[in-house]
This record gives structure tokens, C-alpha cells and sequence, in this order.
């Protein structure tokens, strides 16, 4: 066992919604872990498969060919039994047993929800935000949100290229239910017309406005951005359609947002987050959660983080809306 380290075996597990880049993060657990001389396990399925009991340890090659995949190697799920005291009394009679002091959460508020409440039976626990949506406090970035914004993009330059040809309005459903984020930075990075998420009240004559404005200075299509939390793609694309007369086409990207490789950002934040996390259990920390701030990692309390209120950069979502004038 490692010297120096306030606790000798430790746990990682994914948890709630995958997103590209967890690989990474488990990588990064165990590597580092077994780099200071900890036992590192994984569990399976999340806090469900905490409670069964499926756990195994894990070694440097058990990790090995993971890092550029998306989805997460140890499986995710949601526990409704996790919500519940003797749901909980069960996972922690479970780490006890293999002697596991530690525990590593990749997931999203919900999964921070549930370390929480590890914590108060005395199992130390480490948060690291993985997620699509962008959508924890406390974290500039989310790990896959950057994977899921290219594939966005990618999917906006392909149809931009069919909406070229046929002189089409397109609507573009993009994941988001309260937060926008993916929806304004694949919008102005792709140059969508109008951008509308649930953050920001808008007004539908506004954005039929501009679309006629810009149809008689001769644009030849356009395409609308929309994060599903405001309204079904379909029935943004039948309002533009009964108030214009024009043809327009509706695509939802749906859950090909959560998969694919992840990008060089989301490898890079998800490795430095999984080490992070390894120190602050080997210094003895608890009822954290890990954020990225500018350029650095920053330890937040996760009480603090549960309740802090996250907020959207509108200002670039107002660059967006001048540049796609
Ligand atoms: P995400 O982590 O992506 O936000 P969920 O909200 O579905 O995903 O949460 C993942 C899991 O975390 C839930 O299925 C449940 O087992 C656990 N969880 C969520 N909220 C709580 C809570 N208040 N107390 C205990 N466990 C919770």
C-alpha cells in the first residue's frame, strides 16, 4: 500500500447520463491511483450496481484502448433504490465489505445529489461533472459537452450544405432541457440564423423577422437552433411554415449528441479531473466536487455546488445573434 495517502483503496463509478470523455476520467482514476500505490475498484451500473455489489478491481491494462472511446466502460444507470435510506445502507455495507474508504462520482447534480449523501455516512467522496448539457455550477466546462458541441456542428455544416442546395429553412433540435449551452456555442461556431434556448424568452415575430429580412437580401436558407427545453423542433419548424408559407425541414440530432470519440478538450479535462480527484481522496478530502475555472481545477465543498446557481455567458449568445444579423 502507498505511503502518504489518507486512504488506501478507492472506488470510481459513472453515473446518470453518459457523455464522451468518461472513459477518459475512469483512466485517469485508476492510473493515477495505481501510480501512488491505491487499490482502485470499479463498480458497474452506477449506484444500482453499488447496491448489488458488482465491483472489481482494477488494474493498468484494465484500462488500457478506453481513452478515445465515448460511453463509459463501467456501464451507467439511474437508482431510484439509491433514494432511498436502506438503498444507501446497502451500497455503503457493500464498500465496507471490500474495504473501500474512497469513492469517485462521474455524473452529472444528481450523481453529486447521491455522493452527498455517501458523504454523510462516512464514505469519502470526490464529484467530477460529466455531462453533455454543461449544466453544473461551479465548472466552466463539463466533461463531453465540448464532444457533444462538435458533433452539433457537424451536423449544422451537413445541412447547412442540403439546405444550400433546395434553398431551405431548417430547424435543428438540439439537447438542453434548462440549459442552452449547447445550443449557443454549436450556434455561433456554426453560424446558425437564430439561436433559441430556455434561458432567454423569445419573441417568434422577431425570429420570422429576421428570417424575411434576411430572405430578401437574398439568403438563400437558414437554419434555426433550437435547445429542446424551448419546444419541439417540429412545432417551431410548423410555426415558420404557417407564417411564411416557406418549406422547411426539422431535424432532431437526439442522442448521437452523447456518443462518438471524444474531443482533445474533453480527453484532456476528463484526465486532469480523474487525477484531481485521486489527490484530494489521497489528502484525506471529502464532499467534493471538481470544477474547472479559467485554467485551473478548483476543489468546491458540494453543498456549495448543489446550491450555487449556474449561469449562462449570454453575452455570447448576443455575439451570435449580431453576427448572424
Ligand atoms: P445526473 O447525474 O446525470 O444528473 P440523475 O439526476 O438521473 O443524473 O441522477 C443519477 C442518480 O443519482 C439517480 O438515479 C439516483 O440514484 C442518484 N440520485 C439523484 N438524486 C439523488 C438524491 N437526492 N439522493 C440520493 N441519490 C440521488
Amino acid at each position: 500500500m502507498g505511503e502518504g495517502n489518507a486512504v488506501q483503496r478507492i472506488g470510481v463509478l459513472t453515473s446518470g447520463g453518459d457523455a464522451p470523455g468518461m472513459n477518459a476520467a475512469i483512466r485517469a482514476v485508476v492510473r493515477k491511483g495505481v501510480f501512488h500505490g491505491l487499490e482502485v475498484y470499479g463498480i458497474l451500473h452506477g449506484y444500482a450496481g453499488l447496491i448489488r455489489g458488482e465491483m472489481n478491481v482494477m488494474d493498468l491494462s484494465s484500462v488500457a484502448d478506453i481513452i478515445q472511446r465515448g460511453g463509459t466502460k463501467l456501464y451507467t444507470a439511474r437508482s431510484e433504490e439509491f433514494k432511498t435510506p436502506e438503498g444507501r445502507a446497502k451500497a455503503v455495507e457493500n464498500l465496507r465489505q471490500h474495504g473501500i474508504e474512497g469513492l469517485v462520482v462521474i455524473g452529472g447534480d444528481g450523481s453529486f445529489r447521491g455522493a452527498r449523501e455517501l458523504s454523510h455516512l462516512g464514505v469519502h467522496t470526490i464529484g467530477i461533472p460529466g455531462t453533455i448539457d454543461n449544466d453544473i455550477a461551479g465548472t466552466d466546462y463539463t466533461i463531453g459537452f465540448d464532444t457533444a458541441v462538435n458533433t452539433v456542428i457537424d451536423a449544422i455544416d451537413k445541412i447547412r450544405d442540403t439546405a444550400t442546395s433546395h434553398e431551405r429553412t431548417y430547424v435543428v433540435e438540439v439537447m438542453g432541457r434548462d440549459a442552452g449551452d449547447i445550443a449557443v456555442i454549436a450556434g455561433i461556431a456554426g453560424g446558425a440564423e437564430s439561436i433559441l434556448i430556455p434561458e432567454s424568452p423569445f419573441d417568434m415575430e422577431n425570429v420570422l423577422d429576421k428570417l424575411r429580412r434576411g430572405q430578401e437580401r437574398g439568403k438563400r436558407h437558414s437554419i434555426i437552433l433550437v435547445a429542446e427545453g424551448v419546444a419541439k423542433g417540429m412545432k417551431i419548424g410548423e410555426q415558420i411554415r404557417l407564417a411564411t408559407g416557406w418549406e422547411v425541414r426539422v431535424t432532431v440530432l437526439g442522442h448521437l449528441q452523447r456518443g462518438g470519440s471524444p474531443s482533445a478538450f474533453d480527453r484532456t479535462l476528463a484526465s486532469r479531473m480523474g487525477a484531481y480527484a485521486v489527490d484530494l481522496l489521497r489528502q484525506g478530502k471529502t464532499s467534493q466536487v471538481i470544477g474547472l475555472q479559467g485554467k485551473d481545477l478548483v476543489a468546491i465543498d458540494i453543498d456549495e455546488a448543489l446550491t450555487m446557481k449556474r449561469k449562462i455567458d449570454l453575452s455570447i449568445y448576443e455575439l451570435a445573434s449580431i453576427l448572424s444579423i
